[in-house]
């Protein structure tokens, strides 16, 4: 049987440096068809990450928001409209299925301005993927950036690939509020995932999705061979993240819930069957732009770690050891506090 391995079984061995300064390195990367993102970071769409305000302060930080289709084909299409009088046009993406409207839905999201469309399901590796995008391919041409998932292996990126999509999610089972390995019994460590489709030799792009709990991941998921990442969790619960703030015992928090969670299926589709994630609260954060600058700062470090200028350098020079349970304790902060 073939072990996989996640996020937390590995570290990225330090190297030689001689970069002056963390300023001199280029955490970017380039998408596809003229985007280039100076931050490799996609905001998830979901209904309480990515909606208009998302959007706009993930551009400002060079990275990318896909707004989610939980709503109406003209919600959808009006947070595109407002996001491109704000942002002169600016990288942004919206989500879509692969029944009902989804090409209605497709058009009146490019007509509104996003040039690109995620097609947005849990188990891409579909012959129903396939047929979305090989109907979107033919709306469109080569003008529009298609990015499709999510798979788990490499047979699946490529297939998806060589169905017409530009870029790829890969991670099945990972995310924070996933409960598909549980309930499903299927699922492979988002890490093990990167690992394997970074050997394809297509040329569409690999997003990491499920599972990044921090700046390190982040780094561990780039060294791995993914070109970007796609954050929930992370993002969640911040001021532009959708959704209200409460209260309870002097305390503000906001929900953050999994698009197949009962609460989220009975929000959009008035019932719910076989829920294959949660809905929770968590404590909020503030504004987006602290966790993202900070995110900035790490990423560079991350990157001098490894002695690398650039995200190709990353990919060449980063070393993986594995570690053992003492040393996964020893990397997270364990001080001992007096009693
Ligand atoms: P996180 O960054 O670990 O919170 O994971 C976010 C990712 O989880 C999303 O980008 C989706 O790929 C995935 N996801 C979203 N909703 C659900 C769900 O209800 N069940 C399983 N996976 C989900």
């Amino acid at each position: 049987m073939k072990e996989a391995l996640s996020f937390h079984d590995v570290l990225l061995v330090p190297k030689y440096s001689d970069i002056a300064s963390r300023s001199k390195i280029d955490i970017g990367n380039h998408l596809g068809k003229n985007i280039n993102l100076a931050l490799p970071v996609i905001s998830s769409p979901m209904d309480t990450i990515t909606e208009l305000e998302m959007a706009k302060c993930l551009h400002y930080h060079g990275g990318l928001g896909i707004v989610h289709r939980y709503n109406t084909i003209a919600e959808q299409a009006a947070i595109i409209k407002s996001f491109n009088l704000g942002c002169a046009r600016g990288n942004i993406g919206a989500a879509v299925g692969v029944t009902g409207d989804f090409e209605e839905r497709a058009c009146a999201a490019v007509d509104a301005g996003a040039n690109i469309i995620c097609i947005d399901v849990a188990h891409g590796h579909h012959s129903s993927v396939k047929v979305a995008l090989e109907t979107l391919r033919g709306v469109f041409g080569g003008d529009i950036h298609i990015m499709a998932g999510n798979v788990a292996t490499l047979e699946g990126f490529n297939e998806l690939a060589d169905w017409g999509a530009d870029s790829i999610r890969v991670g099945i089972g990972g995310g924070s509020i996933c409960s598909t390995r549980v309930q499903t019994g299927h699922g492979i460590p988002t890490f093990q995932s990167i690992l394997e489709c970074s050997r394809s030799s297509r040329d569409a792009k690999i997003i990491a999705d499920g599972g990044i709990r921090s700046n390190g991941d982040i780094v561990k998921a780039l060294a791995a061979g993914a070109d970007f990442v796609m954050l929930g969790s992370m993002l969640a619960g911040t001021t532009e993240s959708p959704g209200e703030i409460f209260h309870s015992k002097n305390k503000k928090y906001k929900v953050y819930r999994g698009m197949a969670s009962k609460a989220a299926q009975d929000d959009w589709r008035g019932k719910s069957s076989a829920p294959e994630g949660i809905s929770t609260t968590i404590p909020f954060k503030g504004a987006v732009e602290n966790i993202l600058d900070n995110m900035i700062g790490n990423l560079q470090s991350g990157f001098s770690y490894s002695g690398a200028t650039c995200i190709e350098e990353l990919w060449i020079k980063a070393e993986f050891i594995k570690q053992t349970s003492a040393g996964q304790v020893e990397s997270s902060t364990h001080i001992i506090r007096g009693s």
